[in-house]
């Protein structure tokens, strides 16, 4: 029979790997909280850290909260910068990268991490509507 921490961290686990959306640990209590009421903040986070130190999961650094991937494979990311949102990039990992660093420095490379910062097409669609406010100073200062 499962103890009860076992089956916590498989309901962390399922909760990440049910989502392509790169969520933060709160997210994911959320998600759990949902099949378990009784599970606290703490035990999530604990649980998710170590699911990501065993590997399961993938620990995601952006510039706003932590993020948690069901992908395990090397894989950079897209970060957007309006809404918040991560994706995975259509780039494959460059491994020559860090064996050129090795070879440069003697440094023994695990891994290297690359996000591309910037705005999502839903982000940069409501920018461009026209007459925003943005536009409408910028034509200002030119007439002056
Ligand atoms: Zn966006
Ligand atoms: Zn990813």
């Amino acid at each position: 029979m499962p103890t009860r921490d076992t089956r916590q961290r498989r309901l962390v686990l399922e909760a990440v790997r049910s989502r392509t959306d790169h969520p933060s640990a709160d997210d994911i209590y959320l998600a759990v909280r949902e099949r378990d009421e009784r599970i606290s903040r703490g035990t999530v986070y604990r649980n998710l850290n170590v699911l990501a130190e065993a590997g399961e999961i993938t620990h995601v650094k952006v510039p706003s909260a932590d993020r948690y991937d069901l992908r395990r494979d090397k894989h950079y990311h897209l970060f957007c910068v309006g809404c918040g949102a991560v994706t995975d990039a259509p780039l494959a990992y460059r491994q020559l990268l860090d064996r050129q660093v090795e070879s440069d420095t003697g440094f023994a490379v695990e891994r290297h991490r690359m996000i591309f910062e910037g705005l999502c097409p839903a982000c940069q669609a409501k920018q461009k509507r026209p007459g925003a406010p943005e536009n409408e100073i910028f034509e200002e200062k030119e007439t002056e």
